[in-house]
């Protein structure tokens, strides 16, 4: 399979361009062209066409707009400092795609096939990759089924899509987000889709977002949900909690249960704050873990990090049990220092040691 190219010929000109980038913000803007390929079981995957941005027209009765049957994915394109553009670690986002697949009986889509629509599209689009440190052209990978019909089955077509926005800095990393802690709704269950990256997934948070919203929190932390008891993960992101400070910090992020997403943020980070120097652990930490260390200020900082906003301070968080504010409130030098080297070695100012970056021109 291939990507062919039929792209936009008249793409939105270059003082529009600059404007949508400058406007900032998150998936406002669209740019000028998209990449579709379709499956069918019958013949599998079709070519990828990469074609100019725009609407798509669908049968109402398409499946996923009755089973949720859908996955995605979010990966960035950062500018390098010589102006080329480089994608972080895209076969780890083909990768969870394709588990991703698999979970919700979608078709999986061959791992350098998925790698090769990301790069026609972000070479094609190269103009729309922002130039700040901190921003970045954020791509959206999906998949929808896309049988016709009511009834209840996996579906026998489907097709892939991909569209790219520029994105400025999600949270302002100078503020600490607050969180309410839910201890009324779960994300995700044993056995359910919680390591998949599928929109039921978002759908069914979304009532526990409004919680946190009318208890003045900015996002919803998830527990386990056999226990309640175990952290997870702050909305569509990882959790890491610093213990002690300076040279001698400990970093940990709650162990992958099988209920959590596998972030790729958090993965690199294990690496990242390890190469720092730092001891680095995955364990179960639970609501009493947080709130004594807190209390106790061994637990000095803690932050949330996904693609979208690669690292995001938390100050307070709050549920039934109470609320709990780490250090000052503010974001801490540690969660500092992993955000910066991080966003570093995806800009090309830092070295990269793991070969993490993928030149795409
Ligand atoms: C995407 C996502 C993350 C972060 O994953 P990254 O690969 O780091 O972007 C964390 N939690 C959830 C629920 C997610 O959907």
């Amino acid at each position: 399979m291939k990507t062919i190219l039929t792209p936009n010929q008249n793409p939105v000109s270059e003082a529009d361009r600059t404007a949508k980038i400058a406007a900032g913000g998150f998936g406002k803007y669209y740019t000028d062209n998209m990449v579709i390929a379709n499956w069918s079981e019958a013949d599998g995957w079709s070519d990828a066409v990469l074609q100019p941005y725009g609407p798509l027209t669908l049968d109402p009765a398409t499946a996923v707009f009755h089973y949720g049957q859908e996955i995605f994915e979010g990966m960035k394109a950062y500018m390098q400092p010589d102006g080329g553009i480089s994608l972080f670690r895209p076969t780890a986002n083909a990768e969870r795609f394709a588990r991703s697949a698999a979970r919700l009986a979608l078709p999986e889509m061959p791992i350098n096939f998925f790698v090769n629509t990301v790069e026609e599209l972000v070479k094609q689009d190269r103009k729309w990759v922002p130039t700040n440190v901190g921003e970045s052209l954020y791509i959206r990978p999906f998949m929808i089924a896309t049988e016709v019909g009511l009834g209840v089955r996996p579906t026998n077509q489907a097709m892939y899509l991909l569209i790219a926005t520029p994105a400025s800095a999600y949270f302002n990393p100078s503020k600490a987000v607050t969180v309410w802690i839910s201890t009324e709704y779960v994300r995700a269950a044993p056995g359910g889709t919680g390591e998949a990256k599928c929109g039921g997934n978002y759908a069914a948070s979304l009532v526990a977002q409004k919680q946190a919203a009318a208890q003045g929190c900015d996002q919803v932390v998830w527990l386990d949900a056999t226990e309640r008891r175990w952290v997870e993960e702050m909305g569509g992101m990882n959790l890491y909690f610093v213990k002690g400070s300076g040279a001698s910090a400990t970093i940990v992020t709650p162990k992958l249960t099988g209920t959590l997403l596998p972030g790729i943020t958090r993965d690199s980070i294990l690496s990242v704050a390890a190469d720092l120097g730092y001891k680095v652990e995955e364990v179960m930490l639970s609501i009493d873990d947080w709130r004594d260390g807190v209390a106790s200020g061994e637990i000095t900082e803690i932050f949330a990090c996904g693609t979208a906003a690669v690292v995001s301070p938390i100050g307070s968080a709050k549920s039934t049990h109470g609320t709990w504010t780490t250090g000052d409130g503010n974001p801490g030098p540690i969660t500092a220092q992993i955000r910066e080297t991080l966003l570093g070695i995806q800009h090309g100012t830092i070295e990269d040691k793991h070969g993490w970056n993928v030149r795409v021109c």
